[in-house]
């Protein structure tokens, strides 16, 4: 297969991901939008998630970074250019990763939770638990 072909067929993996449903009720861990640039990702809902996980978009970029092992930068919309190609399925593995360790309450799996004390205590607002956290 060629370069661009494959390119093409990475691209249109990113196009055919169903378009994201931020819901209030039952919580779900966001897919990635994203699309492939030469030899990068850009991922265009990074902000978003983000948001939508309730964590500082400098302490998620730096889970990402080091979750996929490539470097990469956030710009002023907040989307993120990832220095490969990626295809989705392993950067919603990153994402779900993240939610994992640094959002759910491993006590009561609520994701109703902070990061406190320089990110090193994982706190729930809805049962109180405290979790001490790695720093990325
Ligand atoms: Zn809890």
């Amino acid at each position: 297969m060629d370069e661009s072909k494959y390119i093409q067929l990475l691209d249109e993996a990113y196009k055919q991901l169903p378009e994201v449903v931020y819901k209030k009720q039952r919580f779900e861990v966001p897919q990635v939008s994203g699309r492939i640039i030469k030899s990068r990702t850009v991922i265009t809902n990074f902000r978003e998630i983000a948001k939508h996980l309730g964590r500082e978009e400098s302490h998620f970029l730096r889970f990402m970074l080091k979750e996929v092992g490539v470097r990469g930068e956030c710009n002023d919309k907040g989307d993120l250019t990832l220095h490969s190609r990626f295809q989705p399925a392993m950067l919603n593995k990153a994402v779900s990763s993240y939610f994992l360790k640094y959002v759910q309450c491993p006590h009561c799996n609520s994701p109703d939770t902070i990061i406190t004390n320089e990110n090193s205590i994982l706190k729930c607002n809805a049962c109180g638990h405290q979790e001490k956290i790695t720093r990325i």
